[in-house]
Formats: C-alpha cells, structure tokens, sequence
C-alpha cells in the first residue's frame, strides 16, 4: 500500500508515519528529512538547499522529484508513506507517473486537519531525540528530566529544528496555503481523499488513519 500524508508542517504526519513504520513494515520517504541529512553532510546539494529551508521556503520541485525517484527504485518493502512530498501540483504530477513506472498505484492521501493556532503553538514547542527521532512537545509532552528518551532509552540529545522558529514558520504556512493546500482539490478529485481530525489526541488519530486505510 502506498500513501501520502497530507497536511500543513506541525499537523503530525511525521508522528503517524512512524506508527505505520512499525506495524505495517512501510517505508516512511520524508523529503524534509532527506534534505536536512543532505545539508548536515554537507553535500553539494546540502549546500544548495540550505539557505532555501531555513528561510521556511519550497526547494525546486527537480530537487525533490529527483530524491523521491532514487528511492522509490529500491526496496519497496510494505509500501511507501510519502511525508511532506507532493508539496506543489508538479510534484503530485510527477509522483502519479513514478508509481506508474514502477508499476505501483497510489491508495489513499490521508489529509490531516490542524487549525494555525495549533499548528503554530506545537511547532514553537517540539523538539526530537536525535536518536530515534521520537517527537517531545514541551507542553504536552515534555522531554524526560533524567535525559533518557522513552522511546529508544538513550540519552542523547534533544535537537530543535533550526526551520522551527516564528518567522520560517510563517513563511512555511505561507508555501503551504498557496502551493501545496490545493492539492486537497487535487485528490479529492481524484476520488484518493480521507481527512482525519489532527488535532484529537496521537492515539485517536492513529485510530482514525487506520479506519481510514482499512
Ligand atoms: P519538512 O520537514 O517536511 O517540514 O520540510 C522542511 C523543509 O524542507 C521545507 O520547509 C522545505 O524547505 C523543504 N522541503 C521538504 N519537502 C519538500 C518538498 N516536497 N518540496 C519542496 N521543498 C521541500
């Protein structure tokens, strides 16, 4: 099964992507965690798109498209969950002719649904071990005093998101409303569209996706 989750940054998705990981042995493609491993290791490409997510700004769609194409040729395991990829018209296009290439179909777009207020109050909040990548909220879900993750039981560090700060937020939100809201149009279309409640509880969104995908 392939899927797409949609939803603006801050809505959840990489959460629930790392539910359907475990249980369903999917492959979660994330491209926002594909760059920033480009730009930590300092590859040409890193170089490129390091100025462009720190401003809270689209990367090219070439770039991308570029990135999800090497993936989607290898191991395909229980299907693909796509994180923050398609973001643009072009890149929705362009993902329908991939799957088709690769003989594969694309099953649901889960959308989730976040108000701003949320989304703005969770993102200035959240922070993730760098580890297992396990998200913290320091209001809902603070990180443990003694260090240790729950997740994984390391003590490593707890990283903040460089991109995560008011003014690339608003600039996010920005990008997202105009170029990538109308692919809920899109899909919706298409007849591929299941919206959950994103701001319900992580357990009763995880419900919901699965109601969604059965
Ligand atoms: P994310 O982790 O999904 O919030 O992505 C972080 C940043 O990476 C975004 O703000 C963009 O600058 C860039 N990015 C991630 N995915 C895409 C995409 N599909 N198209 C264009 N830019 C992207």
């Amino acid at each position: 099964m392939n899927i797409i989750l949609l939803g603006p940054p801050g809505a959840g998705k990489g959460t629930q992507a790392r539910f359907l990981v475990e249980e369903r042995n999917m492959i979660q493609l994330s491209t926002g965690d594909m760059l920033r491993e480009a730009k930590d290791s300092g590859t040409e490409m890193g170089k490129i798109v390091a100025d462009v997510m720190a401003r809270g700004d689209l990367v090219t769609d070439e770039i991308v498209i570029g990135l999800i194409r090497e993936k989607l040729e290898g191991d395909k395991a229980g299907g693909f969950i796509f994180d923050g990829f398609p973001r643009t018209l072009a890149q929705a296009d362009a993902l329908g002719d991939l799957l088709k290439e690769e003989g594969e179909t694309l099953d649901a777009v889960v959308e989730m649904q976040v108000d701003d207020t949320a989304l703005v109050a969770r993102i200035t909040a959240r922070s993730t071990c760098a580890g297992c990548g396990e998200v913290y909220n320091d209001n809902t879900k603070p990180i443990p005093a003694d260090g240790v993750c729950t997740s994984c039981g390391e003590a490593k560090e707890f990283k903040r998101r460089a991109d995560d700060n008011e003014d690339s937020l608003k600039q996010r939100l920005m990008e997202y409303y105009k170029k990538t809201s109308p692919l809920i149009g899109y899909y919706y279309a298409k007849g591929d569209l299941k919206s959950v409640d994103g701001l319900a509880d992580i357990d009763v969104v995880k419900g919901a996706i699965d109601n969604a995908l059965s």
